[in-house]
Formats: C-alpha cells, structure tokens, sequence
C-alpha cells in the first residue's frame, strides 16, 4: 500500500470533479469571458465576504500579487519568521515588490497585536515604510496551527489605526474554519486581501483566487498579466474549484480527525521525541534519529513524508487518505 503524507497538494481529482470540469464552459479569461472562472471569483468573493476575486494559477502568485497590491517598493511588510511568504517563495517579495521584511517570532507561527506594534517603523527617511501586514491561517511550519477570529480582530484593528494594509495567505483557510468554527463571511470585514487555495485540501489539480476589494481586484489583473499568470479557457480548472468549494470543505474534518489518531499513536513510539500540538490536518513530529533514517524506514512500507529540517518531520492529512490507509501506517508505527 502507497500512503503520501507529503502535502495535502498530491490529491488527484475524484470522478465527479472530473466530470464538473469536463463540462465546465469556458471562454477567453484575458478578456474576462470564461464563465466558469467568473463564476468561481464570485462565490469565492461571496463566502469570504469581500467584493470581488481573481483565479490565479497558483498560492504563491496570489499572495505575491497581493503584496504588490499593497506596498510600494521600498516599503516593509511584517509576517511571521516562518511565513510561506517568506521562506518558500523565493525571495519574491523582494524581486516582484522591492519591498523589505521584518521577521517576527510567533507562537508558532501565531502573531498579536502586542508583537506587531513595536515592528512597525515610525515616519523617518532612515526606515522603509511599514504598509503591509501578513497573517497565515493555519500556519504551515507551525504544525497547522491556526488563529480565531478573536484573535484576529485586535491585529485588524491596529493595521487600520496605523494605515497599515492586512493580508491573510489562506493557503488553508477551510481547516481554520473547521477547527474554529468562525465564519467565512465576517473574514471579508477585517483583511484587505485573503489567498485561497483550491489546491490543497479542498482537492482541486490546479489554482488559487486572490480576494479584495473592487478596485484592488482591476489592479491585481494588470499585475497578473505582469507575472505570466493571464489564462485562456482555464475555466476547465475553475470548475474544479467551484467543485472543491461545494463538496470538499465539510470532510475536512475528516482529515484533522486522521491526524489525532496518528498523532497519538506517534506519541507513544519510543523513536519519537516529541509531537507538536495538532490543531488541524497537519502533523509535525521531532525524531530521536536523524529524520531521514525514518523516512527511510517509512519508505520502505509505502509511506512517504517529508522531513522539515534534521530531526523533523511531518504528515499531512488529505482528500486522498482514507481510513484504510490510517489503520495501515498505524500498524506500520507501532512496529517501526
Ligand atoms: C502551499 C502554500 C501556498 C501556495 O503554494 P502554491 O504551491 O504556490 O500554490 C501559500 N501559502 C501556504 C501557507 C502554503 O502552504
């Protein structure tokens, strides 16, 4: 039996996916006639509560064309020390926007308003302008861990007091929401701008949408169009979304549920040091041996996962997972 832990990205679409895409109808995206995606950035926009949206090909370019949206070169932006917009999209923020970053220490990946305050530079020709804050939820490094919306309102609150722009790279937003209970909609009243991806666990091959506010969205074309992300009849990987949108974020629980299970069951084996808390689908664990050892071992019973850094490494739960293949790597733990 094959169980890919690696990323909630390996899904490969379902039969009725499928079938919504190949029946999608689709037109010229560039001259905003596929009704597909038109479709998709307007129910994105309408959970989220925000005005409009825009399909991109990927998590990474929506957050970068949000950055751009948002600073001016020569500006800083405020994110977590372990931020995707930061370590995995290779020094973008830099070379698309020009603009500086000031690293936080979160819990885990977590910020608060308390953190951000003392970062934010004071008006002085010595300092590049603070104009851009940039929350992720859940945190991908921080094991999935993720913030309510209590926790989100006082940073909100802040940026608008000091005219700073807030975003939230909400690669995996719908796990959030599961595990918190918050509301979609009332998101939309305290970011500026939220990345969704439909790629990760809600189970689409392909895509991300960006979602803001009208005017922000007609500039966030031009700079898709900049960044190489103008799509034709992409409507075909839109109807995936939509797909992913009305059918793939109830079960997500079904995937945090998954990770419980292996989570406890990782505590108790003696080669493991330690297990971060588990808020969500994701599952970081500190080995006794070096990671690759055990991935090693893991391999070697059809389980594959990916190492964080030298003793680390972590699981991450999906739409491709099912019950079977959790009972399967537990077996496989217990006599590891
Ligand atoms: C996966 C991910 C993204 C986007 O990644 P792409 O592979 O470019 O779609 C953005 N932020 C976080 C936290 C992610 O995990």
């Amino acid at each position: 039996m094959i169980v890919d832990l690696r990323s909630d990205t390996v899904t490969k679409p379902t039969p009725g996916m499928m079938e919504a895409m190949t029946n999608a109808k689709v037109g010229d995206d560039v001259f905003g006639e596929d009704e597909t995606i038109n479709e998709l950035e307007e129910k994105a926009a309408r959970i989220f509560g925000m005005e409009a949206g825009i399909f991109c090909p990927s998590g990474t370019m929506t957050n970068q064309i949000a950055i751009k949206c948002f600073t001016q070169p020569m500006d800083e932006l405020i994110a977590d020390q372990t931020a995707h917009v930061y370590r995995y999209e290779g020094g973008g923020i830099a070379f698309n926007s020009g603009v500086s970053t000031r690293l936080l220490n979160g819990e885990r990946g977590i910020l608060s308003a308390e953190m951000i305050e003392p970062e934010i530079n004071a008006e002085n020709i010595h300092y590049p302008h603070t104009s851009l804050v940039v929350l992720e939820n859940t945190v991908n490094r921080g094991g999935g861990s993720c913030y309510t919306l209590e926790q989100i309102k006082p940073i909100a609150t802040l940026c608008k007091v000091k005219g700073l722009k807030l975003h939230l790279d909400g690669a995996r937003i719908f796990n959030a929401l599961i595990e918190t209970g918050d509301k979609a909609a009332d998101y939309g009243k305290y970011f500026d701008g939220i990345s969704v991806c439909l790629s990760k666990g809600l189970g689409a091959p392909v895509g991300s949408v960006f979602l803001a506010d009208k005017e922000t969205i007609k500039y966030a074309r031009r700079v898709r169009k900049v960044f190489g992300g103008g799509m034709r009849q992409a409507g075909f990987l839109a109807a995936a979304g939509i797909y992913a949108l009305d059918h793939h974020v109830e079960r997500l629980n079904i995937d945090h549920a998954h990770a419980q299970i292996l989570a406890s069951e990782l505590a108790k084996c003696s080669w493991v040091a330690s297990v971060l808390p588990v808020e969500t689908n994701i599952i970081v664990f500190d080995t006794v041996k070096p990671a690759t050892e055990v991935l090693q071992k893991l391999a070697g019973h059809g389980i594959k996962a990916l190492s964080t850094a030298q003793n680390r490494i972590r699981f991450v739960l999906h739409l491709d997972i099912h019950p079977e293949q959790v009972e399967y790597v537990v077996k496989v733990l217990k006599a590891l």
